[in-house]
C-alpha cells in the first residue's frame, strides 16, 4: 500500500501545478484589461489631433474643479484663445498643413502651463480653453500674454513663413459661477481682442473700467 504521506505530497504538487499558472494567467489578464481600460479612457478624454483634453472631458474636469473651489473658497480664471485668420492657413497650405499648425500651437500653449495645475483643452476647431486653478484675472492675463508672444515667436517650418497668431479672452472664474458663464465672458473679451486688431489679450471687466475712467 502506498504511503499516505506521499499521496498528500503528490496531491499538493498537482494542486500547485494547476494553481500557480492559473493565478499567473489571471494576473496577466487583469493587467492587460487595466491597460486596455486606460487606453479607452484616454481615447475618450483626449482630442486625437492635439493630444489635449477634448471639450467633453474638459467640462467634466471643470465640474470637479468647481466642487473643489466651493470647498476651499478658492477662485480660478479661464483663458480662451482662437487662432487668427486660420482659414487662410488652410486655404493657402492645405488642411494637413493646418492640422500641423494646430498641433504646434497646442504644444507651445501646453509648454507654458503651470505644472499639473492648469488644464488646456481643445474647445472647438481652432479654439482652445485654459483653466487656471487659484489664479486671478491678472495672473491669467500674464499667462495669456506669454502664450501670445510664444505663438508670435514660433516658426512653422515647411508650412508658412508668416507667423500664426491668436487672440485671447480672459475672465475670472469665482466658485459662484458655472464654467459656462465664465467661458461666455472670456468669449466676449476674445471677440473684443479680434475686433481690436487680433494678436492681443483682452480681459473681461477691463473695458468697463476703462469706460468708467474715460
Ligand atoms: P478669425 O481671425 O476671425 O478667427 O479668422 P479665422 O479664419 O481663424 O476664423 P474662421 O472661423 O473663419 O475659420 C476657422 C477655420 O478653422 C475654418 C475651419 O476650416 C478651420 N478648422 C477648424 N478645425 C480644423 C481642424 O481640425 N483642422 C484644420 N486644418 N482646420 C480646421
Ligand atoms: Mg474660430
Ligand atoms: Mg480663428
Amino acid at each position: 500500500p502506498s504511503d499516505p504521506h506521499n499521496f498528500i505530497v503528490a496531491n499538493l504538487f498537482i494542486a500547485a501545478c494547476v494553481a500557480v499558472p492559473t493565478a499567473a494567467i489571471a494576473a496577466q489578464h487583469e493587467y492587460k484589461m487595466r491597460i486596455y481600460q486606460r487606453t479607452l479612457e484616454d481615447m475618450a478624454s483626449t482630442d486625437a489631433l492635439t493630444g489635449l483634453l477634448n471639450r467633453k472631458f474638459f467640462k467634466q474636469f471643470a465640474c470637479e474643479e468647481l466642487a473643489r473651489m466651493s470647498r476651499t473658497e478658492m477662485t480660478s480664471a479661464v483663458a480662451l484663445f482662437d487662432i487668427d485668420y486660420f482659414k487662410m492657413v488652410n486655404d493657402e497650405h492645405g488642411h494637413a498643413a493646418g492640422d500641423r499648425v494646430l498641433r504646434e500651437i497646442a504644444a507651445v500653449a501646453y509648454s507654458e502651463l503651470r505644472g499639473p495645475f492648469d488644464r488646456l483643452g481643445r474647445w472647438g476647431g481652432e479654439e482652445f480653453m485654459v483653466v487656471m486653478p487659484g489664479a486671478d484675472a491678472a495672473m491669467a492675463r500674464l499667462f495669456a500674454e506669454t502664450v501670445r508672444a510664444g505663438f508670435e515667436a514660433q516658426r512653422h517650418d515647411g508650412i508658412t513663413d508668416v507667423t500664426v497668431t491668436a487672440s485671447f479672452g480672459v475672465a475670472a472664474w469665482p466658485a459662484s459661477r458655472p464654467i459656462a458663464d465664465s467661458a461666455h465672458l472670456a468669449d466676449r473679451a476674445l471677440y473684443r481682442a479680434k475686433r481690436g486688431g487680433r494678436n492681443r489679450v483682452c480681459v473681461h471687466g477691463d473695458a468697463d473700467r476703462q469706460a468708467a475712467v474715460a
